[in-house]
């Protein structure tokens, strides 16, 4: 068994990095392991839409990692990574503090990407992190309050629009006029069949306008100005939500590490190339030979649960395996009680598959302290009665 002299240093604490400490910690009880992440709170973002909507607390969808940290026995740290010095295996981070460590995994995820449109970053709410649901939440409260029908705009029909349109639709009935746009011909030109037509029909049913064929050129602060079928309008806008991409983040990355299309270069064994006691799993890594893959929360905690055992062989000086992924399927919320599931062959929709994919949920949340799990939580304790179950199963 190889001695490991400095801890393991994983940076980014979101699906990726929570599943490959977590993992790590039961393969390995004694190891050395230090987490960090810039913010104080775990986000699992597919649950933000029901926060939105206060089907959910926020600290349901959003723990402290002092909790979980503690929990799991893993030394957690708040900081925020700034650059690496791949060459003599040192981390920098933004209050000077430099760190040594001897194998590094990074998974920091995705920020929302604008593409340089003109006036988006000024004029748009964004639904990437905790501070954009609650910048989103406040506005829409205050707006929700005037007499006049305000116009809302979604760009980007991917599965984010569309679960913020029929949740706001829900939430806020009449106030406002919601339309998505979409640069594709398609909404969810990249999700499964059954959840497609199940969300076209859930947009229907809300009467929530869908612009196809139009890429957003401008947006000013009363303005959207896109171009529709060779032809530019101009519309009036209220508000709009900006859910048209991502990109990596990686803004302590320098040009000595191999990207592609802005997101690191791993082998498929998630070894950065150069620098094979680092890894990089999650939103920020490409695959060399995979490059298909979604950036998804599935994808990254598949990712992380691999990494763990790949790093319990590299322990004992075994050879690293390979990472196969396995399609689960996927889940999309629409609106407010219900949602649709496609998985495994199997298809659900409407109030059974909200309650499914709760149930899914509760079972990957994170584990929190007990003092938390008693207070009145339908996630935590549906999460508490799973894990009895599955202890039990033999
Ligand atoms: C609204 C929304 C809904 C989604 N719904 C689904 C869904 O239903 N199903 C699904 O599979 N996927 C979904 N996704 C996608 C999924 O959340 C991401 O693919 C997943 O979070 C990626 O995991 P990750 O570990 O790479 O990064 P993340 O989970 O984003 O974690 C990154 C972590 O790194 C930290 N960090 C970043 N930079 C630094 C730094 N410099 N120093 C220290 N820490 C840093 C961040 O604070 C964060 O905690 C959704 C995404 C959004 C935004």
């Amino acid at each position: 068994m190889k001695s490991i002299k400095k801890p393991i240093v994983i940076v980014g604490a979101g699906f990726g990095g929570m599943t490959v400490a977590s993992h790590l910690k039961r393969l390995n009880p004694s190891l050395p392991i230090l987490v960090v992440d810039s913010e104080e709170k775990f986000v699992f973002k597919p649950l933000m839409y029901e926060v939105l909507s206060e089907e959910l607390q926020m600290w349901e969808a959003a723990p402290e990692f002092a909790n979980i940290f503690s929990n799991l026995g893993i030394t957690f740290l708040r900081n925020c990574l700034t650059k690496i010095r791949f060459d003599e295996n040192i981390l920098e981070f933004n209050d000077d503090l430099n760190l040594g460590y001897e194998f590094l995994i990074l998974c920091t995820g995705s920020l929302s990407s604008t593409f340089s449109i003109k006036g988006v970053d000024e004029n748009c709410y964004f639904f990437n992190n905790i501070n954009d649901l609650k910048k989103l939440k406040t506005s829409l409260q205050k707006i929700e309050n005037n007499k006049i029908k305000k116009n809302l705009f979604i760009v980007g029909a991917g599965p984010s629009g569309v679960e913020i349109a029929c949740k706001v639709d829900d939430i806020y009935k009449n106030k406002f006029d919601i339309t998505i746009i979409e640069r594709s011909n398609e909404i969810l030109s990249n999700n499964k069949i059954f959840n497609r037509e199940e969300a076209e029909k859930a947009l229907e049913r809300r009467k929530i306008n869908l612009l196809l064929n139009s890429s957003v050129k401008e947006i000013s602060d009363q303005k959207i100005i896109i171009l529709n079928d060779s032809e530019i309008k101009d519309l009036d806008q209220d508000v709009v939500i900006w859910t048209a991409g991502v990109k990596p983040n990686l803004l302590y990355i320098d040009e000595k590490v191999k990207q592609i299309n802005g997101r690191i270069l791993v082998n498929e064994k998630f070894q950065i190339d150069n620098f094979i006691n680092s890894f990089a799993i999650g939103d920020i890594s490409i695959i060399k030979g995979m490059e298909d893959l979604p950036l998804t929360a599935q994808v990254a905690m598949q990712q992380g649960n691999h990494l763990a055992k790949n790093m319990e062989l590299l322990f004992q000086e075994k050879e690293l395996l390979p990472f196969e992924f396995q399609d689960n399927g996927e889940m999309i919320s629409l609106g407010i009680g219900e949602a649709s599931i496609s998985a495994l062959g199997v298809t659900l929709s409407g109030k059974l598959a909200f309650e499914a994919r709760r149930l899914i949920y509760a079972s990957k949340l994170p584990a929190i302290s007990k003092s938390l799990q008693s207070t009145a939580s339908w996630l935590f304790q549906k999460k508490s009665i799973l894990n009895k179950v599955i202890n039990k199963t033999p």
